[in-house]
């Protein structure tokens, strides 16, 4: 990555893990085996546990994350939190568009270009998924696809906004699958998606934005996915449960 304009971005989805009780363990094992890294590292619990890894996270240098957010202000939608409920508390990165979040929940790329809309209107960062199935990969189709699923989710999001923005180029087929992309295959990718930040903003900002590569990354494989030009961090599943795992992604993209 190119650390002079663009900062490494560290992120663990710890998806439907964790009590609060569960949570504040493992907050207390990441603390210091983070301590020093040189990126940001970002945390996204479960909505309940956000309470809990706010407060023992103040004073650290990890950041908090959601793994979702509702897109309307507030009202009657029952079982949704709004942007305004995540910021007040504490909270200052959302996901977007998971995969998972499509897949089973319905997700689609206008929802995820609305809950993007709110988050930023809060003033939380994004981190915006985006990423091929297997067969669509296997129909060629990878970067025409990415690319209308980023340019859809950015919609209406201006050059200012895009400090703000960080892209997770999270193909479905490696996500809990224990199958990574090579590392030839994230750097095309995530080349591709500069390419269209790039056109939809100028180089200036594309230069600028966080591209994550996600999909299986662990300890073993982080230092080669991190050391490609365009990859400059990374959204981290089944790994972000494991201290020592996590600890040793952050180090790979300390580098
Ligand atoms: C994810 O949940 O975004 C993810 C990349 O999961 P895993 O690392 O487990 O593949």
């Amino acid at each position: 990555m190119n650390k002079a304009t663009r900062k490494a971005i560290i992120a663990g989805n710890w998806k439907m893990n964790k009590t609060a009780t569960e949570a504040a363990a493992l907050i207390a094992d990441l603390i210091p085996a983070v301590k020093n890294a040189d990126c940001e590292v970002v945390i996204c619990p479960p909505f309940t546990d956000l309470v809990k890894a706010v407060e023992l996270t103040k004073g650290t240098n990890i950041h908090v994350g959601a793994q979702n957010v509702h897109f309307e202000k507030s009202g009657a939608f029952t079982g949704e939190i709004s942007a305004d409920m995540l910021k007040d508390l504490g909270v200052a990165y959302v996901i977007t568009g998971h995969s998972e979040r499509r897949q089973y929940f319905a997700e689609t790329d206008v929802t995820v270009n609305k809950r993007t809309a709110a988050a930023l209107a809060a003033g939380l960062k994004v981190i915006v998924c985006v990423g091929e199935t297997l067969e669509q990969r296997e129909q060629g189709v990878t970067a025409e696809l990415v690319a209308l699923q980023t340019k859809i989710a950015l919609g209406g999001v201006s050059a200012d906004d895009m400090k703000n923005i960080v892209i997770a180029y999270e193909p479905v087929w490696a996500i809990g699958t224990g199958r990574t992309a090579t590392s030839e295959q994230a750097q095309e990718v995530c080349k591709n998606i500069r390419a269209v930040v790039a056109e939809l903003y100028g180089n200036a900002v594309a230069e600028a934005t966080t591209i994550q590569y996600g999909g299986s990354m662990n300890a073993g494989n982080a230092d080669e996915l991190l050391g490609k030009a365009d990859v400059d961090g990374g959204l981290i599943g089944g790994a972000s449960l494991k201290p020592a795992d996590f600890a040793a992604i952050v180090t790979a993209a300390s580098k």
